[in-house]
C-alpha cells in the first residue's frame, strides 16, 4: 500500500519537501513532489527527522468502494483556484470584484452566501471555483492536513507597494505544493503604482514574469475598478488548459472540508468541496471522525440543490459534528461501518492529543488520524 505524498510528509513533520526528497534519495529512491510512498520509506525518511510513525488499522478497504476510473470516465471539470498574497493587496476586492462579474449573477440573484469557496461562470461559459477561505492560513492548514485543493494559485501584488512577506510565504507555499502561479500585480490605477518595480522583484526571486520573457503569466490588474481581471482569469483558463484537468463524476462522491460550523438553527453546517464524483442528498458521508446523511445542500447563491459534480463547492446540513478544514470526505455505504470508523478516529485523535509530540499516525487510504 502507498500512503501520502511526498508533500503530505513534509508538511506533517513541518520540513521542506526538498528535504523529503533528499531524504529519500539517500535510500536510492528518485521521487516527486507528488509521488505516494510506501510504508517502508515513510517509517525511515521519517525516522530521520526524528518521528516515529504508527499505521494504524482502520478498516476502509471494504466501506470505501475502490473506483478504477477508466479513461472514458474521466470529464473536465473547472479549476480550482485560491488567491493568496500580503495583507491589503487586494485579495477580498479582487474576489469580490470576481464574486460580483459572474454572469449567472443576474439570472439567479447573485451570490449572497460566504461558504467559502465560490464557482463562478465566465461570459465564455468556462467555469472556475475560487477558495474564498480566510487569508493564505486556512490553504496551509489544509495542507497541513494533507489536502492538496487548489489547482492554481493567483498571488496577488500590489503596485504601489512590493513583494512582502507573506507574498514570499504564499510563492512558497504554492511551489511547495507543486501549484502553478498566475501572477496579479494589482492597485494599477493608484498613484505612483510601479509595476515594473514588482516584475523586478519577482525576477530577482527566479520568477520571471511572461512579459520579461519568464515562463510565469502575470497580469496588471485594478480590483477596484475591475480593470483586467477578465484577462487575468483569462490566464487562469489557460493554465487550467493545461492541467488538463478531469474527474469521474459518476461514482460516489470525494472531497475536501473546506469550513464547517455550528449554527444555531441549522446543526452542524460544512462547506464541502467535491473533488470527484457526484454527492447527492440522502448520501452518508464521512468527513473526518464525523458522519451524517446530507440533509440538504445548498450552492453559493443559497439556492437548494439535489447533486454537485466536481469541483462544486457545496454547503451541507446533516454531520453529527463540525470537521476540520482539510479533512477528507467520503460517500459511504454502510452506517454501521461509517459509525466505527467515525468513533475509531475520534479515539485515535484522543490518544494522539496525549502521546509525545513527534509522531505520526496514517491510517490505510493514507489520512493523518
Ligand atoms: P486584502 O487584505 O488582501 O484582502 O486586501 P483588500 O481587498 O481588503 O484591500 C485592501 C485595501 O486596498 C482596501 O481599502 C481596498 O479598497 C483597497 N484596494 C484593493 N484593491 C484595490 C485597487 O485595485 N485599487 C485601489 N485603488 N484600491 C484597492
Ligand atoms: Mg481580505
Amino acid at each position: 500500500t502507498e500512503f501520502v505524498t511526498a508533500n503530505e510528509l513534509a508538511n506533517m513533520m513541518d520540513v521542506q519537501v526538498n528535504q523529503i526528497i533528499a531524504s529519500c534519495m539517500s535510500l536510492g529512491l528518485f521521487v516527486s513532489i507528488n509521488q505516494r510512498l510506501d510504508a517502508e520509506t515513510i517509517a525511515l525518511v521519517a525516522e530521520e527527522f526524528g518521528y516515529k510513525v504508527e499505521f494504524v488499522s482502520v478498516d476502509l478497504a471494504e466501506s470505501i468502494s475502490e473506483y478504477e476510473d477508466t479513461p472514458e470516465d474521466l470529464k473536465d471539470r473547472p479549476a480550482i483556484v485560491t488567491v493568496m498574497g500580503h495583507v491589503d493587496h487586494g485579495k477580498t476586492s479582487l474576489l469580490d470584484y470576481i464574486r460580483k462579474s459572474d454572469v449567472t449573477a443576474g439570472e439567479a440573484g447573485g451570490i449572497t452566501q460566504h461558504i467559502g469557496a465560490y464557482g463562478v461562470k465566465l461570459d465564455s461559459g468556462k467555469k472556475i471555483t475560487f477558495l474564498d477561505t480566510p487569508g493564505h492560513e486556512a490553504f496551509t492548514a489544509m495542507r497541513a492536513r494533507g489536502a492538496q485543493v487548489t489547482d492554481i494559485a493567483i498571488i496577488i501584488i500590489a503596485a504601489n507597494d512590493n513583494v512582502m512577506p507573506q507574498t514570499i510565504e504564499a510563492i512558497n507555499h504554492a511551489s511547495a505544493a507543486g501549484v502553478p502561479i498566475v501572477f496579479a500585480i494589482s492597485k494599477i490605477d493608484v498613484p505612483g503604482a510601479n509595476p515594473d518595480k514588482v516584475r523586478e522583484s519577482l525576477a530577482n526571486m527566479n520568477y520571471l514574469v511572461e512579459d520579461w520573457g519568464g515562463k510565469y503569466q502575470c497580469q496588471e490588474v485594478s480590483a477596484k475598478h475591475g480593470t483586467n481581471v477578465k484577462q487575468l482569469l483569462e490566464k487562469v483558463l489557460l493554465e487550467a488548459e493545461m492541467l488538463e484537468l478531469k474527474a469521474n463524476p459518476v461514482k460516489p462522491a470525494v472531497g475536501s472540508v473546506i469550513e464547517s460550523t455550528l449554527d444555531k438553527g441549522r446543526g452542524f453546517v460544512a462547506t464541502l468541496l467535491v473533488q470527484a464524483g457526484t454527492l447527492k442528498v440522502g448520501d452518508l458521508i464521512l468527513a473526518g471522525s464525523y458522519y451524517g446523511h446530507v440533509k440538504a445542500m445548498f450552492n453559493e447563491r443559497n439556492q437548494k440543490i439535489e447533486e454537485a459534480g466536481p469541483s462544486d463547492p457545496v454547503l451541507i446540513l446533516g454531520l453529527n459534528g463540525a470537521p476540520q478544514a482539510g479533512e477528507k470526505f467520503n460517500v459511504m455505504e454502510s452506517e454501521k461501518e461509517t459509525k466505527d470508523i467515525a468513533t475509531k478516529r475520534l479515539q485515535l485523535q484522543r490518544e494522539q492529543g496525549m502521546r509525545a509530540q513527534k509522531h505520526i499516525t496514517l491510517d490505510e487510504i493514507g489520512r493523518r488520524i
